[in-house]
């Protein structure tokens, strides 16, 4: 059974919102099915939930475009059109 301290049904983390459980791993740790606030769908563990899961994703893939942005800006590249090319969020 689940204990209630254990049920993080709509608990937010970060852009995650926990719909529902869907399962154990090998190790027994609960598999959330959560929504990301990009409209993503993703499966996380709990205990990743928080610490080191906070978006399906796209939260690091927008810090890699910033900081190539960053980057192309202190080359002089042309960092708007390739800073576009990197940001490529929602549902498809
Ligand atoms: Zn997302």
């Amino acid at each position: 059974m689940t204990r209630a301290k254990d049920d993080l049904t709509g608990k937010k983390f970060g852009r995650l919102t926990v719909l529902h459980q869907t399962g154990k791993d090998h190790n027994r740790h609960i598999i959330w099915f959560c929504r990301c606030d990009c409209g993503r769908y993703f499966k996380a563990r709990a205990g990743n939930l928080g610490a080191n899961t906070n978006s399906c994703g796209c939260l690091r893939r927008e810090k890699a475009a910033r900081q190539a942005i960053k980057r192309n800006y202190r080359h002089g590249g042309q960092f708007a059109t390739t800073g576009r090319d990197y940001i490529k969020v929602g549902p498809t």
